[in-house]
């Protein structure tokens, strides 16, 4: 079961040349699928058009062809979600719902900066699924600058816990996005 996707992305069609630097080896070993039975943490960071939304698309996708369930949205859009269940008074119902899924993708964290109360929602979501169920996290800086990004007291508790068995990689390079807008000019 998968829902909220972007646009179906592979990691098979993932082209490891085009990145300045990549770590292909954890990619492919993250494609097998350990770190959903692990409960563990993907972290993709790097530039934009770098392909970090294509790839925790392509894991997820690979996660629901072995039968697990994966949720996408945006930083932003989860959030809004988990706010909504705070002030309805069911943020305990909503975490023990999204149980329901082995991974939750967390796309573009950092686009915009959360306050301390949006913080301490994400900290909630990361320690309910602490050692138990998987993250997969997009976003534009390293996680020891996310304190530009998360404020409040729950900030660094939150980055510690997703950091924390949570498998990080960082892509280099320029935007896919122009390299295509650059070879259309050319054509
Ligand atoms: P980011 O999330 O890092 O901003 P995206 O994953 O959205 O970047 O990538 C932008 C576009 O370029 C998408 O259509 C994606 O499929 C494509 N893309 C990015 N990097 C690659 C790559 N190395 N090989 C193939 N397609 C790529
Ligand atoms: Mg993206």
């Amino acid at each position: 079961r998968a829902a909220g996707f972007p646009a179906r992305k592979l990691l098979e069609d993932f082209d490891s040349e085009h990145p300045r630097s990549f770590d292909r080896e954890t990619v492919a070993r993250l494609g097998k699928l350990d770190f959903v039975a692990a409960g563990r943490n993907v972290v993709f960071v790097g530039p934009p058009g770098t392909g970090k939304t294509h790839l925790a698309v392509g894991l997820g996708v690979r996660a629901c062809q072995a039968g697990h369930s994966v949720l996408f949205a945006s930083a932003a859009q989860w959030a809004a979600r988990l706010a909504g269940a705070r002030d309805a008074g069911r943020l305990a119902q909503e975490l023990a719902a999204l149980d329901d899924h082995a991974v939750l993708i967390v796309d573009e964290i950092g686009y915009t900066p959360f306050d301390a109360e949006t913080t301490a929602l994400f900290f909630q979501l990361v320690a309910h699924r602490y050692e138990r169920a998987s993250l997969i996290v997009t976003g534009d800086r390293p996680l020891g600058r996310w304190d530009e990004i998360f404020g409040g007291p729950s900030a660094p508790a939150m980055v510690d816990r997703l950091a924390h068995h949570a498998e990080v990689v960082r892509i280099d390079g320029d935007s896919y996005r122009m390299r295509r807008a650059t070879s259309a000019w050319a054509d």
